[in-house]
């Protein structure tokens, strides 16, 4: 046991290199990636600028000798304070979060004094300075977790946990620091003895580094994607799943339906003479008056239910375990309440009509069972345009009893 803790006590300037190193090459990749990048103020540059000010910090430490050096000390923590600054400013930047300066590079200066001030007193420049810097990280997780109204929610960001880790452990370290030295253990900050309470604390800051530069990555990774998904899964004008979106839910659902042997069922709604609207009112209100059916309609159904852009102005439904009568039900519901009230756009109040068509069956396990849901939906959609629009028509196949195969019903 003594054995392996005088083994875990390295040596100062191993682990100052160590960090000095692997805190560079950080700064280097993360600068490299983003002054490559089109589009900026997203906060990689700054976070590169905050890891190289940690380097020189430690370069900086590195030169302190007692007690003629001791005044690096003041550059060193401000160069310290000035890469926690620039990681708060990045974070700002990144989750669109308005910091005030004074609070951002604010902390630099009082760093900077009281370092000048207790120069000579270990016991006091530590936990003021310490304190200071364990605040700053906080700062930093504290824009990680707020939420932030201009920036989409990205749900379920791992890197963001990554980084809030890594500020946490930097806090962390800060008041372990802090807590040695008023309990009268100075060897933490002693830049000439090994000891393993300064491993300890050396090895924290070196990971919390590595969490908190890898969590930011990520982030940005996991923030690009989900933007990637939303432009090709969502509907750009009306927020709801586009056609492609609506077609892999119905697949996911139709197979579901096969294999629970429960019905499904599908509507193609299409919205009566809907090119009158554009003819009156111009394209940007019928834009609007597309966007709210879209919300409406999408506000009307349950969760579980699934509801997609077809086309132009027509829109796909489906909904699981639902047979031919609950969806000719809720088909008429719908109708009826579009056509008892009118869409209201700024200014504007335009009635509107729909046509519906319906089709329900338990799925079979075949192949191209949803492309024949959607095929027969859209043959009473058409059949209830031919009817004279403003209706719903059915054309189904459903289970005539459980287990006993598809039979037609009308
Ligand atoms: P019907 O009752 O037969 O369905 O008549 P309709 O006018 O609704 O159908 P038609 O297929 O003749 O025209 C559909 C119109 O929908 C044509 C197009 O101008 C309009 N449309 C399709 N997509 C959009 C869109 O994204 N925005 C706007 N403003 N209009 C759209
Ligand atoms: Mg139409
Ligand atoms: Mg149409």
């Amino acid at each position: 046991m003594g054995g392996m803790l005088s083994a875990a006590q390295a040596d100062l300037p191993t682990m100052l290199l160590m960090i000095l190193v692997t805190s560079g090459a950080m700064a280097f990749a993360v600068l490299f990636v983003a002054r490559c990048r089109p589009r900026a103020g997203d906060g990689l540059s700054w976070w590169g600028g905050a890891l190289l000010l940690n380097t020189l910090a430690f370069i900086v430490f590195g030169g302190v000798r007692v007690p003629d050096r001791l005044w690096l000390l003041v550059p060193g923590n401000l160069l310290l304070s000035g890469s926690m600054a620039a990681a708060l400013h990045s974070l700002a930047l990144y989750r669109s979060v308005i910091v005030g300066g004074a609070l951002i590079w604010g902390p630099m200066l009082v760093i900077g004094g009281l370092t000048w001030c207790f120069l000579d007193s270990p016991v006091w420049r530590v936990p003021s300075v310490d304190l200071v810097v364990a605040a700053q990280s906080m700062a930093v997780a504290w824009v990680v977790i707020r939420p932030s109204p201009s920036v989409p929610a990205v749900p379920l960001e791992r890197g963001r946990f990554l980084l809030v880790a890594g500020m946490v452990l930097l806090t962390g370290l800060y008041m372990f620091r802090i807590a040695a030295v008023l309990s009268g253990n100075t060897r933490v900050v002693d830049l000439v003895t090994p000891d393993l309470s300064q491993t300890i604390s050396y090895m924290m800051g070196l990971i919390g580094i590595l969490f908190s530069t890898l969590g930011f990555v990520l982030m940005h990774k996991e923030r690009s994607e989900y933007l990637y998904r939303r432009l090709a899964f969502q509907d750009a004008l009306t927020g709801v799943p586009n056609r492609r979106a609506v077609m892999d839910s119905l697949a996911q659902v139709v197979a579901h339906g096969g294999r629970a042997r429960e019905p499904l069922s599908v509507m193609m709604i299409d919205i009566d003479f809907f090119k009158r609207i554009n003819d009156a009112h111009g394209h940007r209100v019928g834009d609007l008056v597309l966007t709210e059916i879209a919300q409406r309609l999408r506000r009307r159904l349950r969760a579980q239910d699934i509801l997609g852009r077809y086309g132009g102005e027509e829109f796909l439904a489906a909904f699981p375990d639902t047979d031919i009568e609950g969806v000719r039900g809720l088909a008429e519901e719908l109708r009826g309440d579009f056509e008892r009230n009118p869409v209201r756009v700024p200014n504007l109040s335009i009635p509107i009509t729909l046509s519906v068509g319906v089709h329900s069956r338990i799925p079979s396990v075949g192949r191209n069972v949803v492309e024949e849901m959607v095929l027969a939906a859209d043959r009473a959609l058409y059949a209830a345009k031919d009817g004279g629009r403003n209706r719903v028509c059915v054309d189904g196949v459903i289970a005539s009893a459980k287990g006993s195969g598809e039979a037609a019903v009308a």
